[in-house]
Order: C-alpha cells, then sequence, then structure tokens
C-alpha cells in the first residue's frame, strides 16, 4: 500500500503517518526527517537543505527527489510505505508516478488533512519535535509524558528553527502556492481521500482508518 499524505505545514501529517506506518507495518517516509538527520549529522546535503529550511522555502525539486527516490528503493519499502511531506510540487508527483508507473504501480490513497490557516500558527509554535526519533508532541494538545522528553526514546525536545511564527507564515505562502495544487493532481486521478484534521488525533485517524480499511 502506497500513501501519500498531503496537508498544510502543522496539519498533522507526521502524526498520522506514524500511527499509519504502525498499524500497517510500512515504513515512515518523512523527507523532513530525512534533511534533518542530515543536518544534525552535518552532512554536506543537509547544509545545502538547511539554507532553504531555515527561510520557510522548499529544498530545490531535483535534490528531493534523488533523496526520495533512494529511500523508497529500499528493501523495507517493498510492501508500501506512508510518504509525509512528499510531494510538495506538481514535478514531484509528477516524478513519483512515472517511476512508480515503471513498477507497474501507483499511490493508492492521497489523504489530504484539513486544517484551516488560523489553526496552524499555534500548531506548530507549541510542536516540539525530537530529532533523533522523529516523534512529534504538542505542549497542549499532545504533550510528552515528561516535559521536554521524547516518550519514544528519551532524547531532548526541540522548537524547529522553521516553526518560529515568521518562517511559518513564509511556509503557509509556499504551501498554497506550491503544495496545494496536489489535491486537484490526486483527485484526477481518484485517489484523493479527505479527512477533517481539526478535531482530537485519535478521531483523525479513525477516519482514516475507516478510508484504508
Ligand atoms: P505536519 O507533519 O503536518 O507538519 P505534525 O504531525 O507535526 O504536522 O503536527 C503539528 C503539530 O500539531 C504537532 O505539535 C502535533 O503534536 C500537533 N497535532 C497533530 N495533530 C493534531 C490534532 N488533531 N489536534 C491538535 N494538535 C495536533
Ligand atoms: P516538514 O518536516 O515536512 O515540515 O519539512 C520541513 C522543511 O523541509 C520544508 O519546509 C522544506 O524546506 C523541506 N522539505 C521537506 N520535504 C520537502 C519536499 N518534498 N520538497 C521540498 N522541500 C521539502
Amino acid at each position: 500500500m502506497k500513501i501519500v499524505m498531503l496537508g498544510a505545514p502543522g496539519a498533522g501529517k507526521g502524526t498520522q503517518a506514524k500511527r499509519i506506518a504502525e498499524k500497517f507495518n510500512i515504513p515512515h517516509v518523512s523527507t523532513g526527517d530525512i534533511f534533518r538527520a542530515n543536518i544534525k549529522n552535518g552532512t554536506a546535503l543537509g547544509k545545502e537543505a538547511k539554507e532553504y529550511m531555515d527561510q520557510g522555502k522548499l529544498v530545490p525539486d531535483e535534490l528531493t527527489v534523488r533523496i526520495l527516490l533512494d529511500r523508497v528503493a529500499q528493501e523495507d519499502c517493498k510492501n508500501g510505505y506512508v510518504l509525509d511531506g512528499f510531494p510538495r510540487t506538481i514535478p514531484q508527483a509528477e516524478v513519483l508516478d512515472s517511476e512508480l508507473a515503471k513498477l507497474g504501480t501507483g499511490v493508492d490513497y492521497a489523504i489530504n488533512v484539513e486544517v484551516p490557516d488560523d489553526d496552524i500558527i499555534g500548531r506548530m509554535s507549541g510542536r516540539r519535535a525530537c530529532l533523533k526519533c522523529g516523534a512529534t508532541y504538542h505542549l497542549s494538545f499532545l504533550p510528552s509524558k515528561k516535559e521536554g522528553i521524547c516518550d519514544n526514546c528519551g532524547s531532548e525536545l526541540v522548537l524547529r528553527d522553521d516553526d518560529k511564527p515568521e518562517t511559518v507564515k513564509k511556509r503557509l505562502d509556499v504551501y498554497h502556492e506550491q503544495t496545494q495544487p496536489l489535491i486537484d493532481f490526486y483527485n484526477n486521478k481518484g485517489v484523493l481521500k479527505e479527512v477533517d484534521g481539526t478535531v482530537a488525533p485519535d478521531d483523525v485517524f479513525k477516519a482514516i482508518e475507516e478510508i484504508l480499511k
């Protein structure tokens, strides 16, 4: 099963993708997590990606597509995966589509998690992320058991550099310009499913389970 998560930054794609991955035993592939791991490890890729990420811009398609295709070619992805944060542009979606078509397959579900812009800033300023295992929490809506510490791996939680309000505003603009058109792209392919992302995380997941069962 190949699933694409769509939605604005902060809509809850990562939160839901993790649950889908666990339930269906498929990898959660987040291009944002891959970039952040590279930044943490000080790689050349990380240095390049950080320039764009810190400004709220997208990392160029060519680089992003290369990273993603390498990742999904790995053995653990052979029975499917849930993509979180990719594709983010029409050219990225087209490359994914043509690479999958070569293998005689395609995206099975594109799940759009709908959250109005007004809710996004609050979500991002309260988001706390574990840069080690990729888990995300929210100070009010989804707190970790011990403040500032990841429930999964015990690492320190941080406010991401790109979650500061001025960067979030830019990321929302970029989303509306470059990523939102993917809703029509996947609708035209007949695989688009929409869920209300404003309800509690457990209820969003219930709606997704209904779609996938
Ligand atoms: P995305 O991957 O789409 O950028 P996240 O999954 O990281 O978004 O969620 C953004 C923030 O909102 C996180 O702090 C997360 O804990 C919180 N969050 C996720 N889903 C919900 C929800 N349904 N209601 C309230 N807060 C949520
Ligand atoms: P995310 O973790 O999905 O919120 O992504 C954080 C940042 O990483 C984005 O704001 C972009 O700068 C970059 N990024 C992640 N995925 C992509 C992608 N598919 N295309 C371009 N840039 C991306």
